[in-house]
């Protein structure tokens, strides 16, 4: 990895370069600085990643909840329905019955 000089611009200095060749400039304050900022930036993408999925999980949770309550909502349609149906049943029963008499 190659960078340039942030006091005279020069092109292509080795990463590991304590001086710049063409100035003589201290470099290993830039080497500090740019060591610091990839440090900053994992920690910031740490941050995101784990955001990121405490946001999928509680989507998850929250769609788990829905759902798993519509389930259970139609479910007690379904058996309301299935009970009504008996209810009819039985009276139609009970209508027959009387009328044989
Ligand atoms: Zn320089």
């Amino acid at each position: 990895m190659v960078m340039d000089c942030p006091v005279c611009n020069y092109k292509g200095i080795p990463a590991s370069a304590t001086k710049c060749p063409g100035c003589g400039a201290d470099l290993t304050v830039y080497h500090d600085l740019s060591q610091l900022e990839s440090g900053l930036r994992l920690h910031r993408n740490i941050i995101i990643l784990l955001s990121a999925l405490l946001l999928v999980s509680l989507l998850v949770l929250g769609y788990m909840f829905l759902f798993s309550d519509g389930l259970s909502s139609r479910y007690t349609r379904l058996e309301m329905q299935g009970k009504n149906n008996e209810i009819i049943d039985l009276k139609k029963k009970t209508v027959s019955f009387k009328n044989k008499f």
